[in-house]
Parts: C-alpha cells; sequence; structure tokens
C-alpha cells in the first residue's frame, strides 16, 4: 500500500490526515504484528518529533476507525496490524511467540457459533490457533537429550 492509499483511507474513514498518522499506518505495514513500542520506535525514526504517548493515541484512534487492528494473543503486549476485514485467524507459537496470519477455515465472519449465544448477536469469532512453530520444534528437537 502507498501513501496515497493511507491518505485515501483516512479520509474515507473520516480522519483528518496528519504526518503521525501516516507514518503509523506506514510502521504498522512494514512490521505487521509489531507492539506499540516497536510501532513508536519505527514513527520516530521517521518523523524525529513524536512523542510516544502521541503514538499511542494515534494507534488507538486508527483502530478504533477499523484501519488498523488490534491482535491480543494473550501474554504479550498488544499487536497491531493494518486491517483488511478478511476475518482471517492467528497462529501463534507458545515458545517464541511468533505469530503468523492464517486464512479462516471457514469463511465469512462470524465463522464460529457458539451452542448457547446468551442472547448475543454474535459479529465475529477470533480463532488463535496455539503450537509450537517450526524453528522451535527443530530447537526443542535438538537440545533434547537422547535416550540411549
Ligand atoms: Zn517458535
Ligand atoms: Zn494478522
Ligand atoms: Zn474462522
Amino acid at each position: 500500500m502507498s501513501s496515497t492509499d493511507h491518505t485515501s483511507a483516512l479520509r474515507s474513514a473520516g480522519l483528518r490526515v496528519t504526518a503521525p498518522r501516516l507514518a503509523t499506518l506506514a510502521a504498522v505495514e512494514a512490521h505487521p504484528h509489531a507492539d506499540a513500542e516497536t510501532i513508536a520506535q519505527a514513527v520516530r525514526e521517521h518523523l524525529g518529533t513524536v512523542s510516544r504517548q502521541a503514538v499511542y493515541d494515534v494507534l488507538n484512534a486508527l483502530s478504533d476507525a477499523e484501519l488498523l487492528r488490534r491482535v491480543s494473543v494473550g501474554g504479550r503486549s498488544m499487536q497491531y496490524e493494518l486491517h483488511r476485514h478478511d476475518n482471517h485467524h492467528h497462529l501463534v507459537c507458545r515458545e517464541c511467540g511468533r505469530l503468523e496470519d492464517v486464512p479462516c477455515a471457514i469463511g465469512e465472519a462470524p465463522c464460529l457459533l457458539p451452542h448457547d449465544d446468551h442472547g448475543f448477536e454474535i459479529e465475529v469469532a477470533d480463532v488463535v490457533y496455539r503450537g509450537v512453530c517450526s524453528e522451535c520444534r527443530a530447537r526443542l528437537a535438538a537440545t533434547t537429550p537422547r535416550t540411549p
């Protein structure tokens, strides 16, 4: 996505186009699933003068406007990605925290329905697949002492 796309995304979300907002969108695009601290660093490398709090405020505004999607897989800090409205899910490695996108196995949101919805209108199901990534599996296999 070019900065023109980010500009029009901000406009169509009804948000003012500002340098911190554009830099934040570019940083999230360059570092998908980065946490706020990493994004703030990237934005400051680019713009210099922006405070961390300003970047955090931008992240919240862009997430509320659904230009960014907050990804929470538990344990670690909140992570961010461009909101593609594609209902994809995530794989997370319990050893190293590596996070990968995977398309929904079933289809459109909400791809799963609970047996009892308690009267809720279900909008989305966020599925997190947890396991051990291939690199960690190789590392763990190499360090596991072999029985003679
Ligand atoms: Zn791993
Ligand atoms: Zn994702
Ligand atoms: Zn799904």
